[in-house]
């Protein structure tokens, strides 16, 4: 297979500044740097390069902006309204934003578009979802006692974002957490950070009170550490690795903030026997080849009915070489780079390992050398066993493994044979199979007969440990609020705890 001829637009290198308190500029060190396009290796953008004195100065903004600031003083339809300008800015700015991420990440470019709408989506539901935060009064507290229980945001949070979906994720939390009257300071990767520093400047021109969102890059190890341990931050939101996931965890417990993760996934389809196999196929296809594989939704399990295994692997393999892949600028490319070398080299890793513990190839395995950038081919193992590293690890590249059952039971067991819960799915003409499957596959969202639709009114996230807590849907603003009880209390108080005429020492 051929790679399309690699074509980058004559623009000059982007430069961008962090948002601080209000204030676009530099690194409080001033010292700045750079980024290559993985599938160009050309360099694409220049950023401010942010350490631990930055991460403080934005936590104190955001704090302030927080106890003293006018947005969670706000009304709610004042907040919604400026998220709803923020949406226009996006989608007015989607073409650029889109090839932002197009250049810094290698997926490619019709992806990137569709991913902006999806933002935008989220964006304006965040914004019908600001004045939609309600409290409760219970009935019954007796003739003296009235009890509100309010939802008030739970104050300054941090995020930390991964490279793999840049906006998109940026836009299943700052918008939720926005409409919650909360004040931010996000994080985003070091290795595509220039449509979240973009959305900085959008974020001025629609006039965001100074502090409410405040947007840095640093490394993980040093500016994301001194977030996720910051007093001064009640929450912190990240999305990631599940191995960092549990570092952030750890250094959170410093002050016990609320802690929301959202982790890696090792997630299986079923393809049953009696299930359209012809859309199963391209949906399989879909789910482990899509964004190159760097996804936490990567279907990179299939588990297939024994009977239909031969004829099944024969289309998965015909798609697979058919998939176009390569220069995510031609926008007819499925299948963009690979984001670093390290990721190179980890796929190449597993797959020549599955090799050794007796998988079986059936296509794909090599990386393409000889030209700009990292790509890799769409690869299909068979014969994988759920012991190997294969099956069990994110592999996060273009390489499905898989496996066989007989008897829906054994799907699902193979299936839940991991410690990761992000996502399953199950394709089958059968009800009672659907039912079954649904009902007992452990994950946060099951597709049946589909694969990775998602939509801003369904809550997103993971079991076991592909995460804690849920983001979008009706639930998503909740998250980044908590329970406040006031009770008061009406006409004389006659009760005293202290009877009335005792005296300690008669
Ligand atoms: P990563 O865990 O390496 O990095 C994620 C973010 O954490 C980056 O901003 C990084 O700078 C920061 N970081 C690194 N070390 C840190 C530390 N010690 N303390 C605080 N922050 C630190 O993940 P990645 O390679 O950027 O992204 C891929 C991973 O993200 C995969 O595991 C994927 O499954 C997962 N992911 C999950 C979801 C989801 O919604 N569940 C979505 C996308 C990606």
């Amino acid at each position: 297979m051929t790679l399309s001829p690699i074509e980058i637009e004559k623009r000059p290198v982007q430069a961008y500044r962090q948002l601080v308190d209000g204030r676009l500029g530099e690194a409080a060190s001033a010292e700045r740097f750079g980024r290559q396009s993985p599938a160009h290796d050309m360099q694409v953008g220049c950023y401010p390069l942010a350490d631990v004195a930055d991460a403080d100065m934005a936590v104190s903004a955001a704090r302030v902006a927080f106890d003293e600031g006018p947005w969670p003083r706000m009304s709610a339809a004042e907040r919604s309204g400026m998220l709803a300008t923020v949406a226009d800015l996006i989608a007015a700015n989607a073409e650029e934003l889109a090839l932002i991420d197009v250049l810094e990440s290698g997926k490619p470019i019709t992806q990137a578009r569709a991913e902006l709408e999806g933002a935008v989506d989220l964006w304006r539901y965040a914004a019908t979802r600001a004045r939609a935060i309600e409290g409760t009064v219970p009935a019954g507290l007796g003739q003296h006692m009235l009890g509100l229980i309010e939802r008030v945001p739970i104050g300054v949070v941090a995020m930390i974002t991964p490279w793999n979906f840049p906006f998109v994720i940026l836009s299943q939390k700052l918008p939720f957490a926005l409409a919650a009257g909360c004040t931010v300071v996000l994080k985003p990767s070091e290795l595509t950070p220039g449509s979240t520093l973009r959305l900085g400047e959008l974020l001025t021109e629609a006039e965001m009170p100074p502090g409410t969102v405040n947007l840095i890059v640093g490394h993980g190890q040093t500016v994301g550490q001194r977030l996720a341990e910051h007093d001064d931050v009640d929450m912190i939101s990240f999305t990631g690795s599940t191995q960092v996931g549990r570092s952030v965890a750890r250094a959170a417990a410093g002050n016990l903030k609320k802690v929301s993760l959202e982790l890696g996934g090792k997630n299986p389809q079923i393809v049953c026997a009696d299930a359209d196999l012809d859309a199963a196929a391209d949906a399989v296809v879909f789910g482990v080849f899509f964004n190159a594989g760097q996804c936490c939704n990567s279907s990179s399990r299939l588990i297939v009915e024994a009977s239909v295994e031969e004829q099944f692997h024969k289309r998965l393999v015909e798609l697979a070489e058919r998939v176009p892949f390569g220069d995510p600028l031609d926008p007819a490319t499925k299948i963009g780079a690979i984001i670093n070398d390290a990721q190179m080299d980890k796929i190449e890793t597993y797959v020549a390992q599955a090799i050794s513990q007796g998988a079986s190839p059936l296509c794909g395995t090599r990386r393409i050398d000889g030209g700009p950038g990292r790509f890799f081919e769409p690869t299909v193992m068979a014969n994988v066993t759920s012991d190997m590293d294969i099956a069990r690890d994110e592999v996060f590249g273009p390489v499905l493994s898989t496996m066989r059952f007989d008897g829906l039971s054994e799907a699902i067991a193979i299936a839940n044979d991991t410690h990761y819960g992000l996502s399953a799915g199950i394709w089958t003409g059968n009800y009672d199979r659907a039912v079954c499957a649904a009902r007992d596959l452990r994950a946060g969202t099951i597709w049946v007969n589909c694969w990775m639709d998602g939509f801003a009114e369904m809550p997103f996230g993971g079991m076991r440990q592909s995460g804690l807590g849920r983001e979008q849907g009706a639930q998503a603003v909740e998250e980044f609020t908590e329970l406040k009880s006031v009770l008061f209390h009406r006409g004389e108080r006659s009760d005293r705890w202290v009877p009335n005429g005792h005296n300690r020492n008669p």
